[in-house]
């Protein structure tokens, strides 16, 4: 009989929350990233490839239970309906990812974990083939890299692995100064960045970079945005991506900070970073903000066209009121406010007073340690 579960990984990319997730690989295979918790703890493993095209047949079994009901129990077909239907109450979570694909029309899969792209070059093809061959609505897959693998790669397996319908690789670039890459033990230089994301650049498959804010701290603040920007400029990704760092119990950095050896930048330092990025990058990448972490999640456009419309609104929030900035902070790490304009609103403006008054020991300012305890809800 067919199962009806499969395997399922940690995490993916927001940009792939509607994915179908299928596990190529287990963990990551590098693990030691200080500002990392998500596979500490859990050993890297290479899946059998028969494994994971059982539970690509298990996706499909469930897809193909759910297209039968859509015709069975009076959804008259649309399945969509059937698939919110489930999306309320899951048998389990690999129902729950077929569901919500199947609901965001069913086009796009995320291969899982972190660095899929280590698996044999053969391999990860087969995969990929018999992904598309099973699940034909699938236009689009996409998954996670590191630098270094993608720059030990010859450039005919990737575009071996763009030809048989690998379309992106989303890295985490992390941060340009080798300084700070290696305090982190992120286990790649800037040479490493370059070499690998022009490698996936040049074989066609679309290329997203991740950046961390405030990764530097206080005292490589500069340094991590200023060399950030010029790799950047040199693999001029398709898309750079920017998350905001965070630092959790499990992290190696999370000890740092409690030991004083890692002093934490300010949201308001982290902005006049992210201007300084902004300013010194000399690419055309499509430049996004969209993650929970960030500040000001609005920073968004395409390079260099959109760089002033970008430099603009931290201009707008730089020239606020201490308070009014103050009051965008908290209502922003409290969930209040999306972005500047929200501000307009009196409502969410009085949430957001009310709650600085509760987080606040005097009324008017919460602590930086508050404000970090907030973000550190989201991840
Ligand atoms: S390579 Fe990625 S997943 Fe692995 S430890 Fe570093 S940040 Fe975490």
């Amino acid at each position: 009989m067919m199962p009806d579960s499969f395997e399922l990984g940690p995490i993916r990319p927001p940009s792939e929350a509607y994915s179908l997730l299928i596990r190529a690989t287990k963990n990551c295979s590098w693990n030691r990233c200080k500002f990392c918790h998500i596979y500490k703890g859990q050993r890297f493993e290479l899946r059998p490839v028969e494994e994971v095209k059982k539970d690509i047949l298990a996706a499909k079994a469930i897809q193909d239970g759910l297209k039968a009901l859509a015709w069975k129990s009076g959804y008259g077909g649309s399945l969509e309906a059937v698939a919110a239907a489930v999306l309320s109450n899951p048998p389990s979570q690999a129902y729950f990812n077929v569901a919500l694909w199947l609901y965001h029309g069913g086009s796009s899969a995320f291969l899982q974990d972190a660095n899929t792209l280590i698996m044999p070059t053969p391999d990860l093809v087969e995969v990929i083939k018999f992904l598309k061959e099973t699940l034909p609505s699938i236009t689009q897959i996409t998954s996670y890299a590191r630098s270094k693998t993608a720059a030990k790669k010859k450039p005919e397996e990737l575009k071996a692995l763009h030809e048989a319908g690998l379309s992106r690789l989303h890295i985490g670039l992390e941060s340009g100064y080798d300084p700070l890459l290696k305090y982190m033990d992120k286990g790649v230089t800037a040479a490493d960045h370059i070499k690998g994301g022009r490698n996936v650049v040049a074989s066609g498959i679309s290329l997203c970079e991740y950046v961390v804010l405030g990764l530097g701290g206080k005292k490589m603040w500069r340094e991590h945005a200023v060399e950030t920007a010029k790799v950047l400029n040199q693999i001029d990704p398709a898309f750079i991506r920017i998350r905001t760092l965070t630092v959790k119990e499990g992290m190696p950095l999370y000890d740092e900070v409690q030991k004083g050896n890692f002093v934490r930048a300010s949201d308001e330092e982290i902005v006049e970073e992210e201007k300084l990025l902004i300013e010194n990058l000399d690419c055309h990448s499509y430049f996004v903000s969209d993650h929970i972490t960030n500040l000001l999640q609005e920073i968004e456009g395409r390079l260099p066209d959109d760089k002033e419309k970008m430099l603009a609104t931290i201009s707008r929030f730089q020239s606020l009121s201490p308070e009014e900035r103050h009051n965008f902070q908290v209502g922003r790490r409290v969930g209040i406010y999306n972005e500047l304009d929200d501000m307009e609103d009196e409502q969410k403006h009085r949430l957001a007073e009310r709650a600085i008054e509760k987080l606040s020991d005097d009324g008017k300012r919460v602590s930086n340690e508050t404000i970090y305890f907030l973000m550190e809800r989201f991840i």
